[in-house]
């Protein structure tokens, strides 16, 4: 049983935290935060969400990439909870693209991630996961990994223009 949880929004100092390590898995008590934020994003239309966007200051976020009315090209995965998350590589090949955030309603930011990056993290049942992203999945990653440190995407937008309306961003993208 999973509840859709109220998103914090820009603005709200909680989103501005830096996130604290989870000390010990598994963590029972993470089950119902880890159902509560899958559930909370599918509702959402969001392909990732971290632990502060629903006030909590755990480093912790989902992956959910799969295609939706805010993002029709994105690749289908399940949900994936990801727990003390780091960049350990990246390739040093920045890429500019559209992201939007649960957060931050109704905008769309021009952002340049690593199209790849190598990743580590834990699983909730305490298995170190290594693995490689790239593309829209690594953009996903990036932004959540943000979230834990107090950064939202207009902070990364670096040409005042190139922050627009969630409606504008729509005409462009299915033009
Ligand atoms: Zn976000």
């Amino acid at each position: 049983m999973s509840t859709i949880r109220q998103i914090s929004e820009i603005g709200d100092p909680i989103l501005r935290h830096r996130s604290t390590i989870i000390p010990q898995l598994p963590d029972t008590q993470l089950d119902e935060l880890i159902l509560d934020l899958i559930a909370t994003a599918e509702a959402a239309n969001g392909v990732g969400i971290a632990a502060p966007q629903v006030a909590s200051s755990l480093r912790l976020f989902i992956v959910a990439s799969r295609p939706s009315p805010r993002y029709s090209h994105a690749p289908t995965m399940l949900p994936t909870a990801m727990i003390n998350p780091e960049i350990v590589d990246r390739s040093g090949e920045l890429v500019a693209g559209w992201e939007g955030c649960l957060s931050v309603p109704g905008q769309r930011g021009l952002v340049m991630r690593d199209r790849a990056i190598k990743v580590k993290y834990f699983t909730p049942q305490g298995a170190l996961i290594q693995q490689e992203l790239t593309d829209f999945v690594a953009r996903i990653f990036q932004h959540e990994l943000d979230h834990l440190d107090g950064i939202l995407f207009p902070d990364r937008v670096t040409m005042p223009t190139d922050l627009i309306s969630e409606s504008e961003y729509l005409k462009i993208a299915f033009d």
